[in-house]
C-alpha cells in the first residue's frame, strides 16, 4: 500500500479546508468502499480526511421532514422509528442490500458516493474510462451482463449499485452539502449524474463538498411500497435489476399519486417519471400495471450479455407494483 497523510478533524471546516488542499484526497466515513478500493489499487490517495468525529450522525425531524444526518449508519436508518413509520420503502431498499456487518458500519453519505461494480473498473490490467480516463471501457465489447439499459454513453455503460439511493430517488429527498463556498441543497435526481464523456464524474459534488445530510420530505407512502431486487444469489448480492415502488391508493383503489424508481439500469438511479405520470389517476389493476411497465421501457438499449434485462425489467416493475397494491 503507497503511503498518505491521514488527518481526523474535529468539524466541518476542517475538514472541507483539508480535502480541499490535496489532489487525490478523499473523505474517509465507514470505509466500506474505499477501504476495498485502497486495497485493490483503484484508488490511491495522498490524502485521507476521517471524518468519523464530525457531529453528523444524528436522524431527526426537521420542519422540511426527517433529516438523516450523513453518517447516520445504513442499519440506524434502516431501523429507525421515523423511517419504519413513516418512509417504509426507505427501510426495504437498505436492508436488500448488502450485509448486517455491512450495514452496520456504511454510511448514508458513503452510500450515496459508492463507486460501481463494473468487474473492469476494479480490474487494473483492462481498460475503464472511470478509473483511467481516457483508457477506454472493457465492458462495451466485454462481459457486460451487468450494465446499464439507459442514459449510458460511448465511454462507459457502467451501472450505480446503491439499493438505497434507488429509494431516495423515488422519495424525492434532498442532499445537503457543504463546501469552500458555503452551503447547498442538491436535489436527489441531480446529485448522481450519467456518464456522457466524464465517466470519472459519478456525482455532482464540487471538488471538497461534504454531504452533510439527507432530507426526506413528508411522505404519504407509508401503506402501500415495496422494493423488488432480483439478483443472482439471495443476499450480499447486487441488483440486476430493483425496482422501487410506493403509491398512494384511495378508498375505490384508485392511484392519487405514484413513485417509481429502477436501479441496476442506469450511471444513476433511474427515476420513471413516464410511467408514473401513465399511473396517475387510474386504478391499480394489473393491466395498467403492464403498461406502465413497457413505458418504462422506452428508450432502453441493451448490450451482448444484458439483452435479459429487457424482458427483466418490465417484469420486475410489474410484480413490484403488483406486491404493494397487494395484488400478491
Ligand atoms: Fe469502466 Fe464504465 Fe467501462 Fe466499466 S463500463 S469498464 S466502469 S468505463
Amino acid at each position: 500500500m503507497n503511503p498518505f497523510i491521514y488527518t481526523r478533524p474535529a468539524d466541518t471546516g476542517a475538514a472541507i479546508k483539508s480535502l480541499s488542499r490535496g489532489n487525490q484526497a478523499f473523505f474517509l466515513a465507514g470505509g466500506t468502499n474505499l477501504v476495498d478500493m485502497m486495497k485493490m489499487g483503484v484508488v490511491v490517495p495522498e490524502k485521507i480526511v476521517d471524518i468519523n468525529r464530525l457531529p453528523l450522525r444524528n436522524i431527526e425531524a426537521v420542519q422540511s421532514g426527517l433529516r438523516l444526518g450523513a453518517l447516520a449508519t445504513n442499519s440506524e436508518v434502516a431501523d429507525h422509528p421515523d423511517v419504519l413509520k413513516n418512509y417504509p420503502l426507505l427501510s426495504l431498499a437498505i436492508n436488500a442490500g448488502a450485509s448486517p456487518q455491512l450495514r452496520n458500519m456504511a454510511t448514508v453519505g458513503g452510500n450515496l458516493l459508492q463507486r460501481t461494480r463494473c468487474p473492469y473498473f476494479f480490474d487494473l490490467t483492462m481498460p475503464c474510462n472511470k478509473r483511467a480516463p481516457g483508457s477506454g471501457c472493457g465492458a462495451l465489447a466485454g462481459f457486460n451482463r451487468m450494465h446499464a439499459l439507459f442514459g449510458a454513453s460511448d465511454k462507459c455503460i457502467a451501472v450505480n449499485p446503491s439499493d438505497m439511493s434507488v429509494a431516495l430517488a423515488a422519495l424525492d429527498a434532498v442532499v445537503h452539502v457543504r463546501g469552500a463556498g458555503g452551503d447547498r441543497e442538491i436535489k436527489f435526481e441531480d446529485f448522481h449524474r450519467l456518464p456522457g464523456d466524464e465517466p470519472q464524474l459519478d456525482n455532482t459534488l464540487a471538488k471538497g463538498e461534504l454531504i452533510m445530510a439527507v432530507d426526506l420530505p413528508p411522505s404519504a407512502f407509508t401503506k402501500h411500497v415495496h422494493y423488488l431486487k432480483v439478483r443472482d444469489r439471495s443476499s450480499y448480492a447486487f441488483a440486476l435489476i430493483s425496482v422501487a415502488v410506493a403509491l398512494d391508493l384511495d378508498k375505490d383503489n384508485n392511484i392519487k399519486d405514484v413513485r417509481l424508481a429502477m436501479g441496476g439500469v442506469a450511471h444513476k438511479p433511474w427515476r420513471l417519471r413516464a410511467s408514473e405520470d401513465f399511473l396517475k389517476g387510474r386504478s391499480a389493476t394489473e393491466d395498467n400495471f403492464k403498461q406502465a411497465a413497457q413505458i418504462a421501457m422506452q428508450g432502453a438499449k441493451a448490450y451482448q450479455y444484458n439483452q435479459f434485462k429487457l424482458k427483466l425489467a418490465p417484469n420486475t416493475i410489474l410484480q413490484a407494483l403488483k406486491t404493494a397494491s397487494g395484488q400478491v
